[in-house]
């Protein structure tokens, strides 16, 4: 017990010392809805915040997976943006077991070296590699044993383009390495499997117990404790820096957030940068799992995740509410935007939103299609760079966005 407020002492300390540097030193990270609030206020504006972000976010920081040095950097970022325009802005923090490929060889198939990218958190090989003949396997390929048939790997096709991070079929043994190829190689290795080449692969995992986990949170109190609750991740997987999935969606959500702080809202405004959705959405999980406990989910309404609003200027929107879809199909015609939104049947707890539904709100997951040649070959790749974001996308998500929090406010 001692030793706890001792801790506790100790940490007050750096805080206020922390508090009176702050005071010193960068004057905007005080909330300041006006000045926050007039840096979205036009489209020239947006575009300049967004580019500025997407440097500080993807091209400087590069990758971020969930637990890492890189994802800590990028919520800093994102907690002193949420500090322009929200007074209550706190990290939500967690931990959990967090293992990620270190290093990988390519497949090797007969001599030829096909490009390869394991699983996350999947299972790394011995030092030597695994070494066998490859196959055809359900939709995708495997290198066998030889002698006896076993699956020794297993390889899943991106039918996007390139090769991305491998993902298991549900029937295949748990501890089986997984990797990605991708689709321009598909010919190769059915020649290969016809023939019964000889193949190899191998992958080192690094174990990391206790990873921190880090949810960004912001919030803007309306009139009422009644909740419109927004959320964007801000983790990638460990091979690409994430500016499509789903990092300009995080700078969208960053905008509306310091669009709204320069209105007086009836609803309570909370946004969320989530961490390790690209795991099994521990983040979200992690937040929802507080908000039961402390008896405020229900104060939820309107649930919104943003995954990937950049992939064309067509917003993709899942929900089983109608009205919601109405309403995105109204404000379309209304702001006379020339886009044609995909209208799903889809759940909108889905990913992120998945861990809100005992909130019984409405919930709406975003999605995005439509520039599909130039974005979703990046999916998942080392090239979802910056420079890959198109820029009337964001702008798009945001008007459409802004639009519908302003009305549903109204509710
Ligand atoms: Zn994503």
């Amino acid at each position: 017990m001692i030793k706890d407020r001792k801790l506790q002492r100790s940490e007050f300390i750096k805080f206020t010392g922390g508090l009176a540097f702050l005071l010193l030193g960068s004057k905007w990270l005080f909330a300041d809805p006006t000045s926050a609030a007039d840096l979205v206020s036009t489209a020239q504006k947006r575009q300049s915040y967004t580019l500025g972000l997407l440097k500080k976010l993807v091209t400087d920081i590069g990758p971020k997976p969930s637990g890492s040095k890189a994802y800590a950097k990028a919520a800093r970022i994102v907690f002193q943006e949420m500090r322009r325009s929200m007074a209550k802005v706190n990290y939500d923090k967690y931990e959990f077991d967090n293992w990620e490929p270190i290093k990988w060889t390519n497949l090797l198939v007969g001599g030829q070296a096909i490009e390869a990218v394991p699983q996350k958190r999947g299972f790394g090989t011995s030092p030597q590699g695994i070494n066998g003949i490859i196959a055809k396997r359900g939709t995708g390929f495997a290198i066998l044993n030889e002698q006896n048939g076993d699956v020794l790997a297993y390889f899943s096709v991106n039918q996007y383009g390139k090769a991305i991070a491998g993902s298991g079929p549900g029937d295949l043994d748990k501890s089986v390495p997984v990797f990605g190829i991708g689709k321009q190689d598909i010919p190769l290795l059915d020649r290969s499997a016809l023939n019964k080449l000889p193949a190899g692969i191998s992958a080192e995992y690094h174990p990391l117990h206790k990873a921190p986990g880090i949810n960004v949170i912001g919030q803007i109190p309306g009139k009422s404790k009644k909740e419109i609750l927004v959320i964007a991740h801000l983790d990638t997987i460990f091979n690409t820096p994430g500016a499509n999935d789903n990092t300009a969606s995080v700078i969208v959500m960053l905008m509306l957030a310091h669009a709204a702080s320069g209105r007086q809202n009836n609803h309570t405004l909370t946004f969320v940068a989530s961490d390790s959705e690209e795991y099994v959405y521990e983040g979200a999980y992690h937040y929802a799992k507080g908000r039961i406990a402390n008896n405020t989910i229900e104060d939820i309404r309107y649930v919104l995740n943003f995954d990937s609003l950049t992939y064309g200027p067509n917003l993709w929107i899942n929900s089983k509410d109608q009205g919601v879809k109405d309403l995105i199909r109204d404000i379309h015609r209304d702001l006379k935007l020339q886009t044609t939104p995909i209208y799903s049947e889809n759940d909108g707890f889905v990913m992120d939103s998945l861990p809100f539904r005992p909130s019984g709100a409405k919930a709406l997951h975003a999605n995005s299609r439509g520039y599909d040649e130039k974005t979703l070959p990046v999916y998942h790749r080392p090239d979802d760079t910056a420079d890959k974001v198109p820029l009337d996308c964001v702008e798009i998500a945001f008007q459409v966005f802004d639009e519908f929090i302003r009305r549903i406010d109204k509710e």
